[in-house]
């Protein structure tokens, strides 16, 4: 199945994880996609594969989002679909709380989020067609201790969603969320042992979830055939919140 073909698709953080289990299921379904990330690549766009190209861009600076995204409109014509993946923890009890961790996560989880529909959206509107998909998580609608930046930038990213949904509804373009659960990746790997077996242990389906849950629930919302489904929270996280 080639479900998209002839598609460009623009994924942020998709030098590993869930990012990457995204670009990969997109592109083994036909798309063109870019992966976008801080860690990898170069400010030009590189190609990687078939249907690969990489490109470095932070996603917490405006000026970069606005050439990233103009150079992969000259390049390959407008952006069908943007995952807004990158994002970051820096866990801490609210009292004792830096500055800084408190901006770092709300800037990468939640302003890019804006900077970047910003740019991508007006050639989504021109051509009448788009799919944008951010990238919430479970605690963003449960709440975490421990986690008041991450869950406020996630929980943002919620209502931010429902917003835009509503604004680009009539040009074409659907707006959707998804919120993982617990899965296996170098992020979750940072947690200590302990609330990951607590968290384990709220799973119903018994197990930790893998980037792949997520790309599969991803790209199901980013298909053409999700196109009466829009502002919507697709929870994937083995029961762990219904
Ligand atoms: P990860 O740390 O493995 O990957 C995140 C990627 O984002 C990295 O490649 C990193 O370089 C990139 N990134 C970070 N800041 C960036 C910036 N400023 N500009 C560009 N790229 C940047 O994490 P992951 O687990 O794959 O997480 C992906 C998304 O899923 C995140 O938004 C995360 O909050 C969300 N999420 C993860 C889990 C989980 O359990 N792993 C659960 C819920 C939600």
């Amino acid at each position: 199945m080639l479900e998209f073909e002839g598609q460009v698709a623009l994924i942020t953080g998709a030098a590993r994880g869930i990012g990457k289990s995204i670009a990969d299921r997109i592109e083994s379904r036909g798309g063109l996609t870019v992966r976008a990330d801080f860690r990898e690549w170069d400010e030009k766009i590189a190609k990687l594969g078939q249907l690969s190209y990489g490109i470095r861009l932070d996603v917490t600076n405006p000026d970069q989002v606005k050439k990233a995204v103009k150079q992969v409109v000259e390049e390959f014509g407008n952006i069908d679909i943007l995952v807004n993946n990158a994002g970051i923890t820096r866990d801490g009890l609210l009292v004792r709380m830096k500055d800084e961790d408190w901006g770092a996560v709300l800037s990468t989880n939640l302003d890019a989020v804006f900077y970047m529909s910003r740019e991508v959206l007006p050639g989504m509107m021109k051509k009448r067609y788009g799919r944008i998909v951010n990238i919430s998580s479970v605690v963003g609608q449960m709440g975490n201790p421990g986690q008041g930046n991450y869950v406020a930038s996630k929980a943002g990213v919620i209502g931010l969603t429902k917003s835009v949904a509503r604004e680009v509804a009539s040009r074409g373009i659907t707006v959707n969320a998804v919120a993982p659960g617990y899965i296996a990746t170098k992020m979750s790997e940072e947690m200590n042992e302990k609330a990951k077996e607590q968290l384990e242990k709220m799973i119903p389906l018994g197990r930790v979830g893998t980037s792949d849950d997520i790309a599969n629930g991803v790209c199901f919302l980013a298909s053409k055939e999700a196109g009466y489904i829009t502002g919507q929270v697709l929870g994937i996280n083995g029961g762990m919140y219904m």
